[in-house]
């Protein structure tokens, strides 16, 4: 499989596990990643992401131009993604999401994630919180005002939008979706228990903090994996095989 077939599989499955946490929201947000240092893979309009396929998937340049795909590029993931790749040379994937628990934080006054649980902790001065929104991000001013956003950290919350998580490659920027989702729920869950939340010491903060990071990456490759599995076993209705599972050490 080349290196591009490699990343529409995986942008695929993105897509549709995405889908099965409750990222996506109807036909709308979207996912990319950077394919080359001038180009793109990113969601094609009018497909659903539980139904994905890599072939789906638009080749587009950072200005928005597309090299190839049978569907539209949606206007705003071309401004949105493709200012972000071009501003960040280290970039290699943007995922865009509407997410509930998440996007209910950015439409607060000061919603941030609070420090409560080892999947906040996860986040801690990892997130920038962009207070200002001026509508649907049509224009590619407002894509470049998010890529600005994203200078400050790699996760933004969109105030009265939703929440941009950027990273090295789909693996990384996926499970840190993943676990933000995981902590914007809990934070709700506790909200509503009728007690204050109880928030990290400082210095438990930062242990819990390098403690992650310093497995982060590693973790984040092994859980897409994990995804993938399922997803061929689903394909196939039968477990990974031994020749997959040692295949894995090569990547
Ligand atoms: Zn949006």
């Amino acid at each position: 499989m080349s290196s591009l077939d490699s990343l529409r599989d995986k942008l695929a499955t993105a897509h549709r596990w995405a889908a099965e946490f409750g990222f996506s929201e109807g036909i709308d947000t979207h996912l990319s990643v950077r394919a080359s240092a001038e180009t793109m893979l990113v969601t094609p309009f009018g497909v659903h992401w539980s139904a994905m396929q890599p072939d789906y998937l638009i080749e587009a340049r950072f200005d928005g131009s597309v090299i190839s795909g049978a569907y539209e590029l949606e206007r705003s993931a071309a401004c949105i993604h493709g200012a972000i790749y071009l501003r960040h040379s280290d970039t290699g994937a943007v995922l865009h999401s509407h997410m509930l628990h998440a996007t209910a934080i950015a439409c607060i006054e000061g919603g941030t994630v609070e420090m409560i649980h080892q999947n906040s902790a996860r986040f801690a001065d990892r997130i920038h919180y962009d207070r200002a929104y001026s509508g649907v991000a049509f224009p590619q001013e407002e894509g470049e005002r998010i890529a600005e956003a994203v200078s400050q950290a790699p996760i933004v919350f969109l105030q009265n939008h939703g929440v941009i998580v950027t990273g090295s490659g789909i693996e990384v920027a996926f499970d840190d979706l993943y676990y933000l989702d995981r902590a914007c729920r809990l934070q709700a869950i506790a909200a509503g228990l009728g007690s204050p939340a109880i928030v990290l010491q400082d210095e438990t903060l930062a242990k819990t903090a390098e403690q992650i990071e310093s497995v982060r990456e590693r973790n984040a490759f092994a859980h897409f994996r994990a995804l993938q599995d399922v997803s061929a076993l689903r394909e196939v209705g039968r477990a990974p095989t031994s020749d997959r599972i040692l295949a894995h050490g090569d990547d």
